[in-house]
């Protein structure tokens, strides 16, 4: 069913008991053409792009536990584009341009909110690095601005800009960036991928990769073993132990990334904003918490939790900045699994194994990414070549030296 005003109309005279389940639960079939791990939002995106984009319809989507549990589900949702290199520009723009009409396209309501970031300049590095970014964007076509510190205030007048500290020099200005609800852009892709026929199979965990000859032939799974054509690799935090499974190295660390929110308050704050030189940034949501989230934790592990002297420290800088939160009770706080690479640029990539894919390394930045992610990684697998959005991602890059450096763009900032 759509969901429609007169749909809603309807169900709401009736009590909401006629809305048929937003995505199918089917018993997984002994073969597929394409199986893709990870029920994250890029897997869920690859398989949305692979039906509607290329006709590939016979996929299943495999989850270890429920759809978007992952770090889908645990980010702050930052979208922007403002990266430096041409690279990053062109799948981030994608990403962020296909992010202004998802929701008509998925006719499930995102709440993509272009409220406008701004990525404040703490350090004379800092501030020479961003004017550096909005030039390169300018030549790139991408809205950004470097604003002085009377406009960072216009803003957002919570911020104090001659903290003691580090006061504010000036800000990275993209207008058209945000936020978006991130439980809705994957349970949009599903509902979306279900209604082609896609197999969406929640708590099925993939423990062994077969292969026969070099070339993937299936995976084991809890629920028995499924063959495929090819595979697609998409865990985020977890690549490195799937890329184990296929017996192959990933250049990837993962770390624990925390968040927390507080209690909700009156609006206050209605543009994104990320102070990367105190490792903390914050946006209030629709319910009115402030959304606060951290660096990542400085040791390799699988957490998801993390640990409290991070969030501290988070807390303690940004206090400096917005003195109003140091009044704000904290509700929750929860960390997720992100996998880096060492130039904080992604990996969307053939592998050594014949018919199996990798999409992974977005770290601390790839929610904002998912559509043009999934877009990409659908043009990998269905072609068996890359489109020129993955091209320059691929795996052999850190063989041959020729690194997409993001580390200012990407290192701490999402
Ligand atoms: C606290 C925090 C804040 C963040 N903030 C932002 C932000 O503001 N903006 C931004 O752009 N990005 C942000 N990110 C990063 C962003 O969340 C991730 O880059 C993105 O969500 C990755 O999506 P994914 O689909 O690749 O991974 P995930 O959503 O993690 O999905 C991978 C899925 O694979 C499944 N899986 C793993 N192993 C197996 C297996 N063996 N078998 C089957 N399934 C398996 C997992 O259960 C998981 O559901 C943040 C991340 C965190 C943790």
């Amino acid at each position: 069913m759509r969901y429609s005003i007169f749909n809603l109309c309807r169900e709401a005279l009736c009590g909401h008991t006629g809305w048929p389940k937003a995505w199918e639960s089917p018993t997984p079939k002994s073969r597929y053409e394409v199986i893709i791990i990870g029920g994250g939002g890029h897997g869920l995106a690859t398989a949305y792009y692979l039906g509607k984009n290329f006709g590939i319809r016979d996929v299943a989507i495999l989850e270890k536990g429920w759809l978007g549990g992952g770090n889908t589900g645990r980010n702050t949702t930052i979208i922007r584009s403002n990266y430096l290199e041409n690279d990053s520009v062109a799948i981030y723009e994608k990403s962020r341009d296909l992010y202004e009409t998802l929701s008509q396209d998925l006719n499930m309501n995102i709440m993509f909110s272009p409220r406008g970031v701004m990525m404040l300049a703490q350090t004379h590095h800092e501030a020479h690095a961003y004017m550096r970014i909005a030039n390169a964007n300018r030549l790139q076509n991408i809205e950004t601005e470097y604003i002085s510190p009377t406009q960072v205030f216009e803003k957002c007048p919570i911020i104090c800009i001659d903290g003691p500290r580090y006061p504010i020099l000036g800000a990275l200005w993209q207008p058209r960036g945000g936020t978006a609800r991130h439980d809705t852009v994957a349970w949009g892709y599903a509902r979306a991928c279900s209604k082609m026929g896609i197999h969406i199979i929640e708590n099925c965990e993939v423990t062994g990769i077969n292969r026969e000859g070099g070339r993937v032939t299936g995976v084991t799974t809890h629920r028995g073993s499924i063959s495929c054509d090819k595979l697609g690799i998409v865990v985020a935090g977890h690549s490195g132990q799937l890329a184990d499974m296929a017996g192959f190295r990933l250049p990837i660390e993962s770390v624990a990334l925390q968040a927390l929110v507080s209690e909700p308050i009156k609006p206050c704050l209605d543009v994104v904003v990320m102070a990367n030189t105190v490792h903390g940034y914050i946006s209030q949501s629709d319910k009115g918490e402030m959304v606060i989230g951290g660096g990542t934790d400085g040791v390799i592990n699988y957490s998801q939790r993390g640990s409290f002297t991070y969030i501290e420290e988070t807390v303690r800088a940004l206090v400096e900045t917005f003195p109003l939160i140091s009044r704000l009770k904290m509700l929750r706080q929860w960390g997720g699994i992100v996998d880096m690479t060492g130039d904080r640029s992604p990996i969307i990539s053939a592998t050594p194994v014949d018919k199996l894919f990798i999409n992974c390394g977005w770290g601390t930045g790839g929610f904002k990414a998912i559509p043009g992610s999934g877009w990409a990684m659908a043009e990998l697998m269905a072609n068996e070549a890359p489109g020129s959005l993955a091209e320059p991602f691929s795996l052999d890059r850190f063989r041959e030296g020729r690194f997409i450096d993001e580390r200012v763009a990407a290192g701490v900032a999402h």
